[in-house]
């Protein structure tokens, strides 16, 4: 039987190798680091003596593909939320708070109903949304939507954010449409917010490293590529810093490795140029707020944090597009956003909890209009050669569901080159 390795153990690679295992195809996966998971994983921090997140990562109910691929690794219960699509926000500026609930079914009746919209705005407001959906790939969000509108503010701003991870009047309109489509506009069942409640690696990489060893995968951490061999249209050789791996006439490489890495070891393939930086701020809190929001998150409206994630005694922060705040000292972020989270939650400003900042500086790709055309798609001019990752063709905006999707799609096309 011929063999797929598929190089790279981020998300991309991961849901490679895992429907490639499932359709009982020979995989061996390569992960430079000693761990897998990518940009969506957990650690353990010695100074706050838990494990944390790399990064806040919501995922929703619509999201198919991370969905499936969950199914696979039978990991879907590990996610939590609410029972039905809620989103709760804070404006630090008003102190108002609201919990936007879209309905059931096709029909977005909820944004007649004062209690289920976003206070402030009117049902005609949420047309915008048709101009998302009509929006050409030259369009940011801001043509589409008036930036000084409520609607703006506590809607598609924080959207554009949360999707894109990058401003508004920046980011390319046209990526907001397939999630409008795939959640919101199918209704409540495909909008509801789910977190890892265990965290990232307990939900979405260890049960898949579980998965590969039950069917035989092998999975070799530590593994660095550094160059390829082709001959003819046809790749030849893995060149990994600790040897080269020989391919058969039959085997097939699906490479699901990140932007930067791909400029050493495929420097003709296109790439978009660009990253937007994501904060997250993790703070331990010495108990758990004392109310409890509906959904495990709370959107954050006029300050510098964006969202806040709940899960036991940790709060952790996101905050998207942070280009200015990425340059900051980490003792002036953590001060500066704990007075957000603390008015969010009611919890006292003083003492500040124990935190740690972790800034990803290139957490997701500059995802603008004058980038899109340089995302490479599955298929390369070698037979046996195919990409994966959320920087690729996808349609889908840089996310686990984009990175899922591209993986699956490569290995949907290995399957199909040789049996
Ligand atoms: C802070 C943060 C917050 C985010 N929030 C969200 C969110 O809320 N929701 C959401 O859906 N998405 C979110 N994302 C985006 C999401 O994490 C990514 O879209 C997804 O993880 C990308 O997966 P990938 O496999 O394409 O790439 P990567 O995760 O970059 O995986 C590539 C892998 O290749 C490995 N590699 C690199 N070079 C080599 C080499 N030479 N040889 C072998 N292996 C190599 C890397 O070590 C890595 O494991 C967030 C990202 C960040 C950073």
């Amino acid at each position: 039987m011929s063999t797929v390795h598929v190089v790279g153990a981020g998300m991309a690679g991961l849901a490679a190798a895992v429907r490639l295992a499932e359709a009982g195809r020979r995989v061996v996966l390569h992960e430079a680091a000693p761990y897998a998971g990518g940009r969506c994983r957990s650690f353990f921090d010695e100074a706050l003596g838990t494990t944390i997140d790399n990064g806040n990562h919501l995922l929703m109910s619509g999201n198919r593909s991370a969905m499936r691929y969950l199914d696979i690794i039978g990991a879907r219960a590990s996610l939590e939320g609410p029972e039905c699509a809620a989103y709760p926000f804070f404006d630090l500026t008003t102190g108002e708070r609201w919990t936007a609930r879209p309905n059931g079914g096709p029909v977005p009746w909820w944004i007649f109903s004062t209690s289920r919209r976003v206070p402030g705005t009117r049902a005609a407001d949420y047309l915008s949304a048709l101009r998302i959906l009509r929006s050409r790939p030259d369009q940011v969000v801001t043509d589409c939507v008036d930036p000084a509108s409520a609607l703006f503010k506590r809607f598609w701003e924080p959207l554009t954010l949360a999707a894109l991870n990058a401003p508004a009047d920046e980011a390319a309109a046209v990526l907001l449409k397939p999630v409008l489509l795939e959640t919101f506009a199918k209704g409540e069942a495909h909008c509801r917010p789910l977190i890892a409640r265990d965290g990232l690696s307990a939900s979405l990489v260890n049960p898949a490293l579980a998965f590969l060893e039950g069917r035989g995968a092998s999975v070799r951490l530590g593994e660095r590529l550094r160059g390829l061999t082709m001959f003819g249209d046809q790749m030849t050789e893995l060149q990994f810093t600790r040897g080269t791996e020989a391919l058969a006439e039959a085997d097939a490489v699906v490479l699901a490795l990140p932007r930067r890495a791909m400029a050493d070891i495929l420097p003709d393939c296109p790439r978009p140029a660009g990253s937007f930086p994501i904060v997250n701020v993790h703070y331990h809190m010495t108990a758990p707020p004392e109310t409890q929001p509906e959904a495990p998150l709370i959107g954050l409206i006029g300050g510098v944090a964006h969202w806040v994630f709940l899960r036991g005694r940790i709060a952790s922060v996101t905050v998207s597009g942070a280009s200015a705040l990425a340059e900051e000292p980490a003792e002036r972020i953590g001060a500066q956003i704990w007075a957000e989270v603390a008015g969010a939650i009611n919890a006292p400003e003083h003492p500040i909890p124990p935190h740690r900042v972790v800034k990803e500086k290139r957490a997701t790709f500059a995802q603008i209009p004058s980038q899109l055309d340089f995302r490479p798609k599955t298929a390369t001019k070698w037979r046996n050669l195919l990409l994966a990752g959320d920087w690729t063709a996808t349609g889908l905006p840089a996310t686990i569901e984009g990175a899922v999707r591209s993986g699956f799609e490569a290995a949907d096309r290995a399957l199909r080159l040789s049996r």
